[in-house]
């Protein structure tokens, strides 16, 4: 076909829920499938788990090191969660969406809700387990939190629970592979949602022509 579309413009996802729920396992099997998506590396002050890697998984940080970053504005938003500060770093943001990028961004609800105010683009999706059960077995055979940490992410999973209205999507996550294949499906709607499409970037000559778009 002739003057197929070029790209599309990048997008910023918010995904959420509660610790266990399964986002950073779905974030990471869309990484894998798609060249475009990336996956935004937040800075942390909590320790990394067994397999996590620095730079990959978070940028592990000391305290003073993230308050050096706090200081120099470096943060578009940053959350005490479960007892650590977590930040999503403007870079990650800047550099995604220059290059036509999504960003998966996995933050908690705070950071949801200051990235949805930040950058009105956004769109934000709430991933919920398919009963509590299997939450606390998911958070359990992780095998990554201490006692203590694994009883306040249960706890606080429940106040989370009732922040899904506050997200434009929500997707159960029963079988993974349904739960991939549906988020998936609301970042590709989302990426083509009219009021994002109006530069001349996107189109060929002939598609501005058709569409009544300016060259930029
Ligand atoms: P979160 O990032 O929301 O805290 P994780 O992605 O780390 O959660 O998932 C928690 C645990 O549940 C992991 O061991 C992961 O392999 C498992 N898991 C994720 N999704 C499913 C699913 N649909 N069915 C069964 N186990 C799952
Ligand atoms: P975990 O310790 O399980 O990796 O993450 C704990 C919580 O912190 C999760 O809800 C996760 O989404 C959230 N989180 C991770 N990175 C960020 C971030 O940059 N900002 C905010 N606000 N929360 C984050």
């Amino acid at each position: 076909m002739m003057g197929s579309q070029k790209k599309y413009p990048g997008l910023i996802v918010v995904i959420s829920s509660p610790s266990g729920a399964g986002k950073t396992t779905i974030c990471h099997k869309l990484i894998k499938k798609h060249k475009d998506f990336a996956f935004s590396v937040s800075a942390t002050t909590r320790p990394p788990r067994k397999k996590e890697r620095d730079g990959v998984d978070y940028h592990f940080l000391s305290d003073a090191r993230f308050d050096g970053l706090l200081r120099k504005n470096h943060f578009a938003e940053w959350a005490d969660v479960f007892g650590y500060r977590y930040g999503t770093l403007k870079s990650e943001i800047t550099a995604a969406l220059k290059n036509d990028m999504v960003l998966l961004c996995d933050v908690d609800i705070q950071g949801g809700m200051s990235i949805k105010k930040r950058f009105r683009d956004a769109i934000s999706i709430f991933i919920i387990p398919p009963s509590l059960t299997e939450l606390k077995k998911r958070l359990f055979t992780r095998r990554t939190e201490s006692p203590r940490q694994k009883k306040l992410r249960l706890e606080t999973a429940l106040k989370e629970l009732q922040y899904w209205r506050r997200y434009d999507y929500v997707v159960l996550n029963d079988n993974l592979k349904a739960a991939v294949n549906e988020v998936d499906m609301i970042i590709a709607a989302g990426r083509k949602k009219s009021n994002r499409l109006e530069s001349g970037r996107y189109w060929s000559r002939a598609q501005m022509r058709l569409l009544g778009l300016r060259g930029t």
